[in-house]
């Protein structure tokens, strides 16, 4: 084995020429049996791409078949109501993502007869679409050949290849789709989901590669070289930054209020229960209320949770209170445990209390029947 031989700067496309074969031999073999795998249907394939970013495959798998099930074609998600589209993605997160599945099924409508468009520049130009998508569906759903670059990819190219850019650049994300274009073949949806499949059962992120089982490794220049361990090159990502918060539970004659996020920024649009910046004391919290209007009769803690966005990591402590009268607030509703279950879209972040919050409407429920 060759030891510290120079990163290389410019993508040697030979390693990638040598393993389009094996590569597609190890598929046909080894493919993972997903659902959208069993269909042509370009719209179930859009929308499993849609639901796979940022998303692992065994939680995606659940929400697609309800997802398909509610909303089976094109003309049924462009006239879905906005509240139902984000019940149906409840707990998936990035919620731009429905919203955009939405506003792209309206261009359908309005320009395509209702069908996605069929090549990989139209794709492009709808809302949600990146170079990613866009290729991801022409390639598997159209077979138009072209190569669809997602971190997976990136990853098993900049290693077979000893690829010495940072795969973060936007210039090195081009230089592999230019590096793989040539070799897209027949066969376009099966080789990028063969780059995708080996890099995510054995071309492993996080510096721990089985290249033991690879069936790529007599053509891998870093594992040749004995560096697979040094690829991809990226640069550190910044620290997530920390944020203290309250969150509320705030109950009143079997109803828990509920407040709706801003249209724009973190959670845009979003049902939350009441929650405010800071660790807060019981009193800070009864004064917060009283600035709703509301009083508070009792109040107790039940525990904190952790949620971490992209940027931030929301660390919660979380109360339950009764209040003494259902009052208005802006922006809020009372909800009842059957809207709390099947109206309003909550984020995941609030998950950890949605138990609490059941239990107590529940509870409330059967002591006040009607
Ligand atoms: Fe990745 Fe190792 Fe295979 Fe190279 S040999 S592509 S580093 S798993």
């Amino acid at each position: 084995m060759k030891k510290n031989a120079s990163l290389l700067s410019e993508l040697d496309s030979r390693p990638v020429a040598a393993s389009v074969s094996p590569l597609l031999d190890w598929y046909r073999k080894n493919a993972r049996p997903l659902p959208w795998r069993k269909t042509r249907n370009p719209y179930y394939i859009w929308l499993s791409e849609i639901m796979l970013q940022q998303t692992r495959v065994e939680t995606v798998i659940p929400y697609y078949h309800r997802f398909i099930a509610s909303l089976p074609t094109i003309p049924s998600l462009a006239a879905v109501p906005e509240e139902e589209l984000l019940k149906l993605w409840e707990g998936l997160g990035y919620y731009s993502r429905a919203r955009n599945l939405k506003k792209a099924a309206a261009v359908c409508m309005e320009q395509y007869g209702g069908i996605l468009p069929l090549t990989y520049d139209e794709l492009l130009s709808l809302p949600g679409f990146g170079p990613y998508t866009a290729a991801a569906v022409a390639s598997i759903a159209y077979g138009e050949p072209v190569p669809a670059v997602d971190g997976n990819v990136l990853r098993v190219v900049s290693r077979l290849c000893a690829y010495g850019e940072d795969i973060m650049l936007p210039s090195a994300r081009k230089s592999v789709f230019s590096c793989l274009l040539p070799y897209m073949g027949s066969a376009p949806g099966e080789l990028n989901q063969a780059f995708m499949d080996l890099g995510s059962s054995i071309c492993l992120p996080n510096g721990a590669p089985k290249c033991m089982l690879c069936p790529l490794s007599f053509a891998c220049t870093a594992f040749l070289n004995g560096q697979e361990r040094l690829f991809p090159i990226k640069r550190a990502k910044s620290a997530r930054r920390i944020e203290q918060r309250t969150v509320l539970l705030l109950f009143s004659d079997s109803r828990v209020l509920l407040h709706k996020r801003k249209e724009q920024g973190l959670l845009a649009g979003l049902w939350e229960f009441p929650n405010f910046e800071g660790d807060a004391s019981e009193d800070a919290i009864r004064q917060y209320c009283r600035q709703m209007g509301l009083s508070i009769e009792k109040i107790r803690p039940i525990g904190s949770a952790k949620h971490i966005f992209t940027h931030i990591e929301w660390h919660m402590s979380g109360f339950a209170a009764a209040v003494s009268e259902r009052k208005e607030a802006d922006g809020c509703i009372w909800a009842e445990h059957a809207q709390l279950k099947q109206r309003y879209p909550l984020p995941s972040a609030f998950r950890p209390f949605l138990q609490t919050a059941e239990t107590e409407l529940l509870r409330a429920a059967e002591n006040n029947p009607g």
